[in-house]
């Protein structure tokens, strides 16, 4: 879909930052070998946003930022700036002129049972056959891993059966050897419905993000568009898929006057539908922040409780663990006020009861109040 890409493979700030690396001085290794807290002041002070990008307990990666920043001279958050700008210049464009991606989706739930009757199938269809043959020629090379060919769905699943003398069975097997292939049909049918999420995924955690991400840089293009079809319903297909995907292709091939200037690059007909296609923004500087609760604690640690991010933040604040924190502490607020009152009415009755200094403490008082007594 784009060109010169493989998305997703995503090049991190090391590549980059290895690139023009300097030796460190003993000074820099003594702090990036000392107490954690001493590197996390270090980056604070060289490089305050990639500093507050990671969680203070994640000293792994903030100290791997500060490595970066002794080993480049530069600060971390520009070279992830740099890259994501690197993306959008090199590795985010179209091999097209115009596209349009069809998602077809179906509900997971519904979807398991559909892959497993066409593994099924697969098998009533000669596959038996093909992993014989593929069979014969892994044990005549006998590879040390196996990769490339040896890694589709299918294979790998069947060796144990293989390998027991299954691949010159019938296709009809008995007892063990039937055990067996039975297993081995099992873990092929999980294989296929992980992979399955797997492609949900990327179509949803990758794709659709960087498809985001340009429609961002120009929000009036029109060349292109992404439509979520739902094949949960078969029954349904005609009209859900076929008759719908036509629909949406017309339309963005030939968009039509009464279209809004600002067109809707992302096809879905129930909201449901549309989250699968747009995400919430992808990361970017302005969340790279660190919120501390002055109300939560963590349980281990008695720190006070650090997120990252305004969204997580929001949701802590919502949370019923943030919530009871407070309704707790104000409880406690409360109390502590209604002991400190009780105190000071003893007090007072105290003194009252007291008999000769309180008399003329109250006469005082009272002049004081009416001078005109
Ligand atoms: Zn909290």
């Amino acid at each position: 879909m784009f060109k010169n890409a493989t998305i997703g493979s995503g090049s991190d700030a090391r590549e980059t930052a290895a690139a023009q690396t300097k030796t460190l001085t003993d000074e820099e290794l003594g702090i990036l070998d000392g107490p954690s807290a001493g590197v996390l002041a270090k980056l604070r002070e060289v490089d305050v946003d990639v500093a507050n990008k990671f969680h203070p307990n994640d000293t792994r990666r903030i100290r791997r930022a500060l490595e970066i920043y002794f080993q480049t001279g530069q600060r971390p958050s520009d070279i992830y700036e740099a890259q994501r700008t690197d993306n959008h210049d090199e590795k985010l464009k179209l091999r097209f002129d115009k596209t349009l991606v069809f998602w077809v989706w179906c509900e997971q739930s519904v979807l398991n049972p559909r892959l497993d009757t066409r593994v099924d199938a697969m098998l009533r269809n000669g596959l038996h056959n093909e992993i014989r043959e593929l069979f014969q020629y892994y044990t005549a090379h006998r590879p040390e891993k196996l990769g490339g060919v040896y890694q589709v769905i299918g294979f790998k699943e069947f060796l144990p059966w293989l390998e027991a003398g299954g691949d010159t069975a019938t296709d009809e097997p008995a007892g063990e050897s039937a055990k067996l292939l039975q297993e081995c049909v099992d873990k092929m049918k999980q294989r296929t419905r992980k992979y399955s999420k797997q492609q949900t995924k990327f179509m949803k955690n990758t794709l659709m993000p960087k498809l985001a991400e340009m429609v961002e840089q120009a929000p009036t293009r029109t060349d292109i568009a992404a439509a979520v079809l739902d094949a949960t319903d078969l029954t349904q297909w005609d009209t859900t898929v076929a008759a719908r995907g036509i629909d949406v292709a017309r339309g963005f091939l030939a968009p039509n006057d009464s279209d809004p200037a600002v067109p809707d690059h992302f096809i879905a007909d129930t909201p449901a539908l549309r989250s699968l296609l747009v995400t919430p923004k992808s990361f970017t500087r302005e969340q790279w922040q660190n919120f501390t609760c002055d109300t939560c604690v963590d349980p281990e640690t008695k720190e006070p409780i650090v997120v990252v991010g305004g969204d997580h933040w929001a949701v802590h604040l919502k949370s019923r663990k943030h919530r009871n924190a407070v309704a707790g502490r104000a409880k406690l607020a409360h109390n502590r006020e209604q002991i400190e009152l009780r105190r000071k009415r003893q007090l007072e009755e105290e003194e009252q009861q007291q008999p000769r200094g309180g008399e003329e403490k109250r006469h005082e008082g009272e002049q004081a109040a009416d001078p005109t007594a």
